[in-house]
């Protein structure tokens, strides 16, 4: 149920509102946007008289709100959600903040992410991503250097001042990333429903990228959110990565660019786009990319790699350090554009 309160009304009058309420045992999410409060209910709100509830001189409307997902449900938070990452200056993503990441799909070594942490910085970049701990299909392929990987990203923040982002894979990496303030801590499409795993992200401060799953639909990502949300953590990110339909031949999955309007509408969390993952193809990540920022996407999330044919991962989806640069300038131009 969603609780619109009248302009104007003084704090304490919402607070014996809410107080009220929460004797009921409803969760009570209080929004004070800027131009009004809304009280978000989630719970078994039948012991909650309707009519009662709407001739209150404080309340100017009451609507059921009988969607599944409660917490990122843009009625009750009619503001875009603004993530600030890192403490004072940092970059942040949502409500018009543009989140430019990019990035190899795995580190592979000091010098290789050094050299493309600076190439994207100076394309324009303002997120630096890479993966340490690697979901491979085979057991046989690189799996990722670890922890290694995640001092190695460390150092790359150091040089270029760039926040990082990277996977999480398992709940007992957890404590390392939190030591070693990880920026922004991807969940990958593979762990989209691993709900033990959101939990724990629940009760951590971090920003969580969450990608939509190999074959998850727009409300099971939601419903993923709400996991993350429902436990304590607000910052959450959503990601259209691609999915997978009858289409194996000519793009690795099918991006769900309608995904972004679509997100966007239904939530207030910022939603960005993986072209790489959601084509596998590196000729199709520029116009991609450009489609998804013409289509409303708070960011995209690009692989860049300093030799794509000799990179341990996802070479044929990544951008060199040049293409990246190009993209990066058509991406400033389609945003003026838009203005
Ligand atoms: C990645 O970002 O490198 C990755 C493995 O992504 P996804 O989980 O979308 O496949
Ligand atoms: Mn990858």
């Amino acid at each position: 149920m969603v609780v619109i309160v009248r302009p104007d009304v003084p704090q304490e009058k919402i607070d014996h509102l809410v107080r009220w309420l929460k004797d009921k045992q409803l969760v009570v999410r209080e929004y004070q946007g800027q131009q009004q409060t809304v009280l978000g209910l989630i719970g078994d709100t039948k012991p909650v008289d309707i009519d009662m509830l709407k001739s209150l001189d404080i309340v100017e409307s009451v609507a059921d709100m009988t969607d599944t997902f409660k917490a990122s449900n843009r009625k009750i938070h009619p503001d875009d959600t603004v993530i600030r990452i890192g403490p004072g200056k940092g970059p942040a993503i949502g409500g018009g903040n543009f989140a430019l990441i990019a990035g190899p799909c795995s580190v592979e070594s000091r010098e290789q992410i050094l050299f493309v942490a600076g190439e994207v910085k100076a394309a324009g970049a303002n997120f630096l991503r890479g993966g340490a701990f690697k979901p491979r299909t085979s057991p046989y392929d690189f799996q990722g250097l670890g922890s290694e990987g995640i001092d190695l990203l460390v150092q790359a923040r150091e040089a270029t001042g760039l926040p990082i982002v990277t996977e999480l894979m398992d709940h007992r990496s957890l404590e390392l990333f939190l030591e070693k303030e990880v920026d922004i801590i991807q969940v990958g499409a593979r762990n989209t429903q691993n709900y033990d795993l959101l939990k724990e992200l629940g009760k951590v401060k971090s920003a969580i990228l969450l990608k939509r799953g190999l074959a998850g639909t727009i409300k099971e990502l939601l419903m993923s959110a709400e996991y993350i949300m429902a436990n304590g953590n607000e910052n959450v990110i959503l990601c259209e990565r691609g999915i997978r339909t009858y289409e194996y031949a000519y793009t690795r999955n099918t991006l769900d660019l309608s995904a972004v309007p679509v997100l966007k509408a239904l939530t207030h969390l910022p939603v960005v786009v993986d072209p790489s993952h959601g084509t596998g193809r590196a000729d199709l990540v520029p116009s991609m990319s450009l489609a998804a920022v013409a289509a409303g996407a708070d960011g995209i999330i690009v692989e860049v790699h300093n030799d794509p044919q000799k990179a341990l991962s996802d070479g044929a989806q990544s951008l060199t350090p040049g293409a990246f640069r190009d993209l990066a300038l058509k991406i400033g131009k389609i945003r003026e554009a838009l203005q």
